[in-house]
Parts: structure tokens; C-alpha cells; sequence
């Protein structure tokens, strides 16, 4: 019996654990040198005109952007019916409120041309998703927030090592977030980072970041703002700096994986695919949609009998306005019917870049065995 295979694995290799024990041994473990050094490094792989302040998520990075663009109650945020919770629920804890757009059906990203129809005078920011690595047409996106006079705070999330238009996304726009959850195209176990343009934001970032806490010349300290604790430890930082170095490594391993996937899959009548974007695409994820209502079967029951043949599967994401909070906030599933189709469909099958060539083989032989003998 061959092991089962995860949908997802972080690659870590013994040169990242030797540096993370020289970090462990040195006597400062937790934000310091090394996280100058991780800084130093995400700016200049988003191409050197960026200021970069790791976090210690992703989700920390959203709630940031938030506070700098002082978006509180009264305020609306728009953003994809389609995401992880994390992206709305940061907008409802500012006091704000989330309004969603539904996304279309093989790109999995927000339609940016129904973004008129939600705009109202309390609308402060729209919040794209890259969903999976794969970048929202930026030029729209930047010219629909210069036509409303609105910020843009990008989920980044999937998206680091993703480009458009030949920048790295991040390396460009207002603000982006980036995590580094061991889901995500690089880890630091948890972590995240925003990406500005504008040098005069770092104070702020760096106060928010730590307890509102300011230092003049002399060294005394004075806290000025409400600040938080956000900061990511050395160690952290460290394996982040290790996994940068493998990034684009990473990501062309992910999308050789997705062409495996197209190419064995592109025949099957029964699934929908992603888009395959081009260049640009980090692929943090391969999701498909899978008509279960037609087929007469439970997705539980489908990830059962993958796993069952010794494949997981995971599930990115049910639509937001789905979720009970939302209903009891008043928003409709309905009236996103893409989001709500691909949130009962989806199915995110194995990709990560420690992958052959013939796991992917593996999982498509078993995923059309298993949905053969469903129907
Ligand atoms: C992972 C993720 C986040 C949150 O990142 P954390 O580092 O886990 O806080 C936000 N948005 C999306 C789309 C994500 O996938």
C-alpha cells in the first residue's frame, strides 16, 4: 500500500534546519537580524523599489492595511464572495462592512466589471484575492480604484512569486498583503508581510506593528498610537529567508505539476478546471469543481474514497456569505451563485513542489476511478 498523499507539504530543507539551529543557539530568538535580513530580501525580490515590514501572518498584514487606511464603521470594503474567511471577517472586526462580488467560475477571482454596481459613498477599498496564485487583471483593478478614489488592499496570500505584466505582484500598487502559512507558496510556519510603495507609511507600520512604541534619538520611549503585537521572531524570519532563496524554484516545480494535471485531466467531461493562466501564475493550489448534485453523491463521501485510496483532498473555499455570522448579518449565498456553485463543488487536489510527475498520474487515475464508479 503506497502512503498517502497530502494536498499540501511545506519543502524544508536540512540547509533551513541547520540555520534555524545557528538562530536558536545565538541568543536572540525573536525579532531582529534576521528579520531585517528577511525585509531586505522580500523587497528586493519584488524588485527593489518596495518597503517590506514582516508580520506574523497574513492575516495580521489585512488588518494592518486596514488600520493605515484608518477604515472603520460606516465604511464598506469590497471583495470576493469566493475566499478564505480570514478576508472578510478582518474587514467586519474594523467595524466595517464586507460587500461581496461573485466571482467568475473558472478564474475563481472576483468579476472586477461588477464592481460598479456595489460602489456606494461609504465604499473606502476594494480587497481582490489572487486566488491561487492566479493575479486579477491588475490593470483593471488599479483603474477602477483611481476611478472611485478608493484604496486597494490586496489578499496576496496565494500569491507570492505571482507576477503581472512582467513585476512580481507586490512589487507594484497600494497595499499587499502576503502570508506564510505552510499552505502558501513560502512558509515561515506562520507569518506574513505587507508591501507599500510610500517610505513616509514605515513608522506607522512599525508602531502598529509593536504597541504604538516610538523611540527618539536618545532611546526613550513613547507610545503614540493604539499598536498591537504583530511582529515575526528570527527564527520565523530565518526559514522565510531560506524559502525565498527557493521561490522561483518552487513556483515553476507547482506549474510543470498543473500542466501534469491539465494534460491527464483535460479530457474528463466531468470535472471543470481551473483556469491555466500563463505566465504570472504561481499555482498555490490546483482546485476543481465537480458536479456532485449531478452525479448523485456527497462530496464528503468523494474525499472519503479518495482518501480511502490514499490521496487527501481539501476544500478552498465555501462562499463566504454562506457562513452562519454572514446569514445572521443578513447577506445572501443566492445572490452569489457562482461562489455558492464553486463552494458545494470544489476540490483542491494535491500540489506542492516536493510532487513527481507520477503523483499527480497517481491522483488522476484514482480521482477518474473514483468518479467512474459514482455515476
Ligand atoms: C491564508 C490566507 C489568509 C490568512 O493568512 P494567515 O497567514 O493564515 O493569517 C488570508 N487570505 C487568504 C486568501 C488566505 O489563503
Amino acid at each position: 500500500m503506497e502512503t498517502t498523499l497530502p494536498f499540501t507539504r511545506p519543502s524544508l530543507d536540512e540547509e533551513t534546519i541547520q540555520a534555524v539551529t545557528e538562530v536558536l543557539c545565538s541568543g536572540w530568538i525573536t525579532s531582529g537580524p534576521q528579520v531585517l535580513a528577511f525585509e531586505d530580501a522580500l523587497s528586493t525580490y519584488l524588485g527593489g523599489n518596495r518597503m517590506v515590514r514582516a508580520l506574523n501572518s497574513g492575516t495580521s498584514a489585512l488588518e494592518l492595511a486596514l488600520s493605515l487606511c484608518r477604515i472603520g464603521p460606516g465604511d464598506e470594503v469590497i471583495m470576493p464572495a469566493i475566499s478564505f474567511a480570514c478576508t472578510a471577517n478582518v474587514v467586519l472586526r474594523a467595524g466595517a462592512r464586507p460587500v461581496f462580488v461573485d466571482v467568475d467560475l473558472i478564474s475563481r477571482n472576483l468579476k472586477l466589471d461588477q464592481v460598479a454596481t456595489v460602489v456606494t459613498k461609504r465604499t473606502r477599498a476594494i480587497m481582490p484575492v489572487h486566488f491561487a496564485g492566479l493575479p486579477v487583471d491588475m490593470d483593471a483593478l488599479y483603474s477602477l480604484a483611481e476611478h472611485y478614489h478608493i484604496r486597494v488592499i490586496e489578499d496576496a496570500a496565494h500569491a507570492m512569486g505571482s507576477g503581472w505584466g512582467g513585476r512580481k505582484i507586490g512589487g507594484t500598487g497600494d497595499l499587499v498583503c502576503f502570508s506564510f502559512h505552510p499552505n502558501k507558496n513560502i512558509t515561515t510556519i506562520e507569518g506574513g508581510a505587507l508591501s507599500v510603495s510610500d517610505p513616509d507609511l514605515v513608522p506607522e507600520i512599525e508602531k502598529l506593528r509593536f504597541h504604538g512604541i516610538s523611540r527618539d534619538a536618545k532611546g526613550s520611549v513613547d507610545v503614540v498610537v493604539v499598536g498591537g503585537k504583530l511582529n515575526l521572531s528570527d527564527v520565523s524570519a530565518c526559514i522565510g529567508l531560506h524559502q525565498l532563496r527557493r521561490l522561483d524554484e518552487f513556483v515553476a516545480r507547482r506549474a510543470e505539476l498543473a500542466r501534469q494535471y491539465f494534460k491527464l485531466l483535460g479530457d474528463c467531461s466531468k470535472l471543470i478546471l481551473p483556469a491555466c493562466g500563463d505566465e504570472g501564475h504561481s499555482w498555490n493550489m490546483f482546485t476543481v469543481l465537480i458536479p456532485f448534485g449531478d452525479l448523485g453523491a456527497e462530496r464528503y463521501t468523494f474525499q472519503q474514497a479518495m482518501a480511502a485510496r490514499g490521496i487527501s483532498t481539501g476544500v478552498h473555499y465555501p462562499s463566504i456569505p454562506g457562513f452562519s455570522l454572514y446569514q445572521t448579518l443578513g447577506y445572501r449565498e443566492t445572490e452569489f451563485p457562482n461562489a455558492q456553485r464553486i463552494g458545494r463543488e470544489t476540490v483542491t487536489l494535491p500540489l506542492f513542489p516536493a510532487m513527481t510527475n507520477a503523483d499527480v498520474k497517481r491522483v488522476c487515475s484514482v480521482l477518474i476511478e473514483v468518479l467512474d464508479t459514482r455515476s
